[in-house]
């Protein structure tokens, strides 16, 4: 599932190569697509067609692709979506939603076999609603301390949370807590005193994916159809059972809301857990 290195991957690789396109068409399959959403192609004609791109940008897993009509274009990748540019005589693949006609004869194709992803128009002015961009100058320690103080739940699910911060997932939440040192059941208060070090792993995780360009576990792959390296390098994610990079324990997945949560019970300790620990240390 694609989550922020992936999106912003892809919003690199697209920025060279729309810059200054002019969009001539738009097609739909007919298909719906997120919350089984019919896609207004109305709408999208009249944002794009006979409009140049003038610049991509992505708020948390939203990519934007704004136009000389004013507005924007966004796209959601939900589970399985991918956006190419291809030349126009090149076979549509299956599962091929929704496809703009580019000059220079290319397409930039939307491609979702799950149909979880979304694309839409924005008005001028307006964005997607989201939380707190974790690379941006927003995610400040006070920031992230405030968010984190304001609430029990387990940390795991306040990092989930899009309206809190903005496009972390399963994958990089995982690495990041970690990272951090922190149990991903932990109530997300208690770990106020560990803000900076938070804050620093989940900047360090995303950087890191975006250096390797993204995580690929199943369907993942960049504008090119090439597939990401940063599952080459995750410390815990999908590792049950292999030993911890840190402390040699053996990583551990437990479910938290139908969803896997990798972590490792050697040097992720609960709190609670470990002032028991201490308390009971002889002298
Ligand atoms: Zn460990």
């Amino acid at each position: 599932m694609p989550e922020l290195p992936e999106v912003e991957t892809l919003r690199r690789d697209l920025a060279r190569r729309l810059a200054g396109a002019r969009i001539q068409a738009v097609w739909w399959s007919g298909k719906p697509l997120r919350m089984r959403a019919p896609v207004d192609v109305g709408a999208l004609r009249a944002m794009t067609v006979g409009r140049r791109v003038v610049r991509l940008r992505r708020m948390a897993k939203y990519l934007l692709i704004d136009t000389d009509a004013g507005g924007a274009v966004v796209v959601h990748l939900g589970m399985s979506g991918r956006l190419t540019v291809v030349a126009a005589s090149a076979p549509r693949e299956p599962h091929t939603h929704v496809v703009w006609s580019l000059d220079r004869g290319r397409e930039l194709r939307f491609v979702d076999p799950r149909r979880f992803g979304q694309v839409a128009t924005l008005l001028p002015g307006s964005a997607p609603e989201v939380g707190v961009e974790p690379l941006g100058r927003g995610l400040t320690i006070a920031r992230l301390a405030t968010l984190l103080g304001a609430t029990r739940r387990p940390i795991k699910a306040f990092l989930l949370d899009q309206t809190r911060i903005g496009g972390l997932g399963n994958i990089y939440v995982c690495e990041a807590l970690w990272r951090a040192r922190i149990h991903p059941s932990e109530p997300a208060r208690n770990a106020v005193v560990h803000a900076a070090p938070l804050r620093a792993a989940i900047r360090d995780v995303l950087r890191k994916g975006i250096d390797n360009r993204g995580t690929t576990i199943r369907d993942y792959t960049d504008s090119r159809g090439r597939t990401g390296r940063n599952q080459l390098t995750l410390a815990v994610y999908g590792r049950e059972g292999e030993p911890c990079p840190r402390c040699g324990s053996l990583v551990r997945r437990q479910i938290d809301s139908n969803r896997s949560t990798f972590f490792c019970p050697g040097c992720q300790i609960l709190s609670g857990a470990r002032a028991f620990k201490k308390a009971r240390k002889p002298g």
